[in-house]
């Protein structure tokens, strides 16, 4: 397997053949999913939102076989998220984990509106809600820009978490695994790579 920084420059390649109109792997899918018929070798996995305008494959122009994609909503990581990141870390032995999230994100205004007074949304959404409500409050949930603020703190709180994971936190004192933050940029297409 390959290090980190060698996905990660494979992934913001893809991006950039995405957002320039050039993907390679844009159309070929039945061949694709033919190359990709015996063991899985991918080198990143991604955990994006459910955001219909975010499908992750295509906005790193990615061919069967090559990223592990988790999506839900607000990107929020639950012990099914997080088991499906270790499995794919631990037994595929994958070096890069990327957490995308995206401006105008329903989630997170849910749990704006929510923080705002309105009425809690309720079954499980009102989980959702309450994972995104620690980084709307930490931006102040008054900011006239809490929306996009709130959705890059999300990201980074979500990174952390990540890194200090039992399973995940020598790896990366190593360099062996790294864990990145993102946005996606819905007018472009670009993915641009958040600092902790
Ligand atoms: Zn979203």
């Amino acid at each position: 397997m390959g290090s980190p920084r060698t996905a990660l420059a494979e992934l913001l390649a893809g991006n950039r053949r995405f957002v320039s109109g050039q993907p390679i792997h844009g159309h070929d899918v039945t061949a694709a999913a033919a190359a990709a018929s015996g063991d899985q070798q991918p080198y990143a996995v991604l955990l994006g939102c459910i955001d219909s305008r975010v499908p992750l494959e295509a906005i790193f122009d990615q061919t069967f076989g090559s990223i592990c994609v988790i999506r839900t909503g607000g990107h929020v990581l639950d012990r099914a998220v997080l088991g499906s990141i270790e499995y794919v870390v631990g037994e595929l032995g994958v070096p890069l984990v990327m957490v995308l999230g995206h401006e105008r994100c329903g989630a997170v205004a849910s749990a704006v509106e929510t923080l705002r007074g309105g009425r809690s949304p309720g079954g499980a959404l009102a989980h959702l809600v309450d994972r995104i409500a620690p980084a709307v409050t930490e931006v102040g949930v008054d900011d006239p820009a809490v929306h996009p603020l709130a959705v890059r703190r999300h990201v980074l709180r979500t990174v952390a978490a990540l890194r200090a994971d039992d399973l995940f936190a020598a790896q990366v004192a190593a360099g062996r695994l790294a864990v990145v933050g993102a946005l996606y940029d819905l007018a472009t297409g670009e993915v641009t790579l958040l600092e902790p």
